[in-house]
C-alpha cells in the first residue's frame, strides 16, 4: 500500500507526499513550495527520493530546486515543458516507479500543452495536477477546449474506483457551479452538502474518484467538446 498525504501550500494548493512503507521511499508531487513539503517529510521521518511534476506552473514546481539540493532526489516532469532541475523527461506511456509500485504517464493537455497525469493502475491512484478538479477542471491557459475535453475523457475512462489527487482545493466553488449547471442532478446536490460540511470543518475534500466525477462533474459529463467549451466559458465568469 502507498501512503498519500496532502501538504497544503499557498492559499489552496496541495502538494502530495507518496510514501512506500516497504522500501521507505517518498515522492513529492508538484512541490510549489519546498518548505512545507520538507517539514512534513522530516516530521514523519520519511526519505525523499523523487519529485514528480504534472506541469510547469510555478505553484507546482517552485520548490523543485530547494528539494533537490536538500535531498539529492531525482526530478521527473513533462518532456514537453520547461521544468526546473528536471532529471527525467516524461512522455506518454513512459514508466514511473516507487518501490514495487509501477506507474505510467499519460499526456492530458489543455490547462498547459505538456500537462501529464501520473497513473498507478494497480494501486488505483492518479495524480492529475490542474487538469481535473473535484467537480471541475482547470482553466485553458495554453490548450484548446477540444484538447481539454479529450483529456478529461481520458481520465474518466480509468477504472471507476481510481482515486484522483488534484492540485488545488477548489471543490466548494466547483460544487456551487455544478449545482447551477445541473440543477436537477441529485448526486451533485448531495455532494454540494457534503463538501459544504467538510469545508466548514476545514477538512480536505480530496481525493475524489473516477466514479464520483462521472456522476457529479459537469465538465466530465459534457457530451461534446463544444458543450464543454460553453460550460468552461460560463464558469470563467461565474460568481
Ligand atoms: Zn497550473
Ligand atoms: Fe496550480
Amino acid at each position: 500500500m502507498l501512503e498519500i498525504v496532502p501538504v497544503p501550500a499557498f492559499t489552496d494548493n496541495y502538494i502530495w507526499l507518496v510514501h512506500d512503507p516497504v522500501c521507505g521511499e517518498t515522492a513529492i508531487v508538484d512541490p510549489g513550495d519546498a518548505a512545507p513539503a520538507l517539514a512534513e517529510t522530516e516530521r514523519r521521518g520519511w526519505t525523499v527520493t523523487q519529485v514528480w511534476n504534472t506541469h510547469h506552473h510555478w505553484d507546482h514546481t517552485g520548490g523543485n530546486r530547494a528539494i533537490k539540493e536538500a535531498t539529492g532526489c531525482i526530478v521527473s516532469g513533462p518532456a514537453a515543458e520547461d521544468i526546473k532541475v528536471r532529471d527525467v523527461a516524461l512522455a506518454d506511456g513512459n514508466p514511473l516507479r516507487i518501490g514495487a509500485h509501477d506507474g505510467r504517464v499519460i499526456e492530458i493537455p489543455g490547462h498547459t500543452l505538456g500537462h501529464i497525469a501520473l497513473v498507478f493502475d494497480d494501486a488505483r491512484i492518479a495524480f492529475v495536477g490542474d487538469t481535473l478538479f473535484a467537480m471541475g477542471c482547470g482553466r485553458l491557459f495554453e490548450g484548446t477546449a477540444q484538447q481539454m475535453h479529450d483529456s478529461l475523457q481520458r481520465l474518466a475512462a480509468l477504472p471507476e474506483d481510481t482515486a484522483l489527487y488534484c492540485g488545488h482545493e477548489y471543490t466548494l466553488a466547483n460544487a456551487r457551479f455544478a449545482a447551477h449547471a445541473e440543477p436537477d442532478n441529485p448526486a451533485i446536490a448531495a455532494r454540494l452538502k457534503e463538501v459544504e460540511q467538510l469545508r466548514s470543518e476545514g477538512r480536505v475534500t480530496l481525493p475524489t474518484t473516477v466514479a464520483q466525477e462521472r456522476a457529479t462533474n459537469p465538465f466530465v459529463r459534457a457530451s461534446s467538446w463544444q458543450d464543454f467549451a460553453a460550460l468552461r466559458a460560463e464558469k470563467d465568469s461565474f460568481r
